[in-house]
C-alpha cells in the first residue's frame, strides 16, 4: 500500500529496525503514511474520540485506538459514484465516405 498522500511505495524496512512508515485512519479509511508526510498528515488523520492519539487502525468495522484501546464502531462512508459507464461505440458513418474516397483514389491513379 503506498502513502495516501504522496503515492511513495514503502520500501523494505531494515532487518530489525521498525519500519518508519505510520499507519492511521483519514476518513474512515486505514492509510499508510510516508515518513516525509508525517507532519502534513496530521491535519488529516482521524483522532481518537477519547485521547486524542492518532494511532488509530482500522479493523472490519471498526476503529481502534492504538494508544488508549478504545474501540469504536466505524462511520458510515458513503460509497464513491460509479464511474460512469463507457458509452457504446458510435456507428461509424464516415465508413461509406472512406470507400467512396478509396474508390475515387484508384479511378484517378488508374489500376496498379
Ligand atoms: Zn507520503
Ligand atoms: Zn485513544
Amino acid at each position: 500500500m503506498p502513502c495516501y498522500r504522496c503515492g511513495t511505495r514503502q520500501a523494505d524496512p531494515e532487518p530489525g529496525k521498525p519500519s518508519p512508515w505510520r499507519r492511521g485512519v483519514v476518513g474512515e479509511h486505514q492509510v499508510l503514511i510516508c515518513p516525509a508526510c508525517h507532519q502534513a498528515a496530521l491535519a488529516d488523520l482521524t483522532r481518537c474520540d477519547r485521547c486524542g492519539g492518532v494511532h488509530l487502525i482500522r479493523r472490519l468495522d471498526q476503529v481502534e485506538c492504538l494508544d488508549c484501546r478504545l474501540t469504536r464502531d466505524a462511520a458510515e462512508v458513503p460509497a464513491q459514484p460509479a464511474a460512469p459507464a463507457e458509452p457504446a461505440a458510435a456507428p461509424q458513418p464516415d465508413a461509406g465516405l472512406a470507400a467512396e474516397v478509396a474508390r475515387a483514389l484508384q479511378r484517378l491513379l488508374g489500376p496498379g
